[in-house]
């Protein structure tokens, strides 16, 4: 899962979520993203494939300043790892820009919705439609003579996503103002004096404060230099304790527990929900198999299934051989992924179609 940082207040931007994005390294990704304004009208954008240093080449060459924007480190769900899907992701107009953490399940409904009122989409993510959905808010309360606040609009969003979200959004016609919203992914909000943050995770920001909002999920945080403000996601006023954490870096990396093997091991259900995330759902056990690219049909002609694993991977495999074998009734064999290529394995053919028009007849 990905990192994000987010800040408002006086300090130069940029150099603050920079660091608090490598303070999240250790959550692996694959590209890295950033936004700021607050220097003249607009949002600007730097994005990079790979490492962080790589955005931070992009930005040593064409610097941008501000006072308040937003960072992602990417870990891709939807998308190849390219500096077109890499966050953050920007509405038609460019003046609304996304960072997301997790899985917008319906998002292919939503995209073809937009797209057919003449939305235009540019990457391959899920993340994308969030920025459309906000600018879509936005115009249809400007076209029936309403205002709406940049809050407003990611609220009436978020209430029509499914799946798992933390996202950050800002707008160029809103600045210094950052809008939070959590359902599934952690968030935390970092209390300053006169600055304010937002990160995926608590190293991304323990080194500027160490009072910290915890968002839960259905929570919503509104920043401005002036404050931090808390709702639901109707709007309604909500409290959360403010937490002081007395980590220091290490202790804050390794969550609070003792070692990282006991972090690692308490976090296994929440590993076990990300990887699903998008692809099972734990409530129906329904399988979306959209998602993996084979239709419901081809599925269906499976003869047998190969599982190219490594390391732990392999173990899991060869666990999972058992238990597929046993519920779906098909032979599962487990090779090594490094030494798949050399082993030729004997792949076998599909059942033909049952449905096809050349089959029925
Ligand atoms: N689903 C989003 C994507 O693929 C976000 C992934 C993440 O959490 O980094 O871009």
């Amino acid at each position: 899962m990905c990192g994000i940082v987010g800040y408002v207040g006086n300090k130069e931007v940029v150099p603050v979520i920079i660091e608090g994005l490598r303070r999240l390294e250790y959550r692996g990704y694959d590209s890295a993203g950033i936004a700021v304004g607050g220097n003249g009208d607009g949002l600007e954008l730097r994005r990079a494939p790979g490492k962080l240093r790589n955005l931070e080449e992009v930005l040593n060459e064409r610097p941008i300043h501000g006072t308040f924007g937003i960072g992602h480190t990417r870990w891709a769900t939807h998308g190849r790892p390219t500096e077109e899907n890499a966050h953050p992701h920007r509405d038609c107009s460019g003046r609304i820009v996304v960072v997301h953490n997790g899985i917008v399940e319906n998002y292919l409904a939503l995209k073809h919705e937009l797209a057919a009122e003449g939305h235009k989409f540019v990457t391959e993510t899920d993340t994308e439609i969030i920025a459309h959905l906000i600018e879509q808010e936005l115009e249809s309360a400007a076209e029936s003579g309403k205002t709406l606040s940049l809050e407003g609009a990611v609220r009436r969003s978020v209430r029509r996503l499914t799946g798992a979200f933390a996202i950050v959004v800002i707008s160029a016609d809103e600045p210094n103002k950052i809008v939070a919203a959590r359902f599934g992914p952690p968030a935390v909000i970092g209390l300053g004096e006169g600055e304010y943050f937002v990160a995926s995770d608590v190293p991304g920001i323990l080194h500027h404060t160490r009072n910290l909002y915890f968002l839960a999920d259905g929570d919503m945080a509104i920043l401005t230099p002036a404050g931090v403000q808390l709702t639901d996601f109707e709007g309604n006023p909500i409290e959360r304790p403010v937490q002081r954490i007395q980590w220091d870096p290490i202790q804050a990396e390794k969550g609070g527990y003792k070692h990282f093997m006991l972090k690692e091991i308490f976090e296994q259900p929440r590993a076990i929900r990300d990887t699903t995330l998008g692809r099972v759902s734990l409530d129906t056990g329904k399988v979306f198999l959209s998602e993996m690219k084979i239709s419901d049909e081809d599925f269906r002609r499976a003869t047998k299934i190969n599982i190219a694993a490594c390391g732990t991977s392999w173990h899991a495999a060869t666990a999972g051989k058992f238990m597929i074998e046993r519920l779906a009734r098909i032979p599962v064999e487990v090779d090594y992924a490094s030494e798949y290529r050399l082993a030729c394995s004997l792949l076998s053919p599909a059942k033909p179609r049952t449905h096809s028009p050349h089959s029925a007849r």
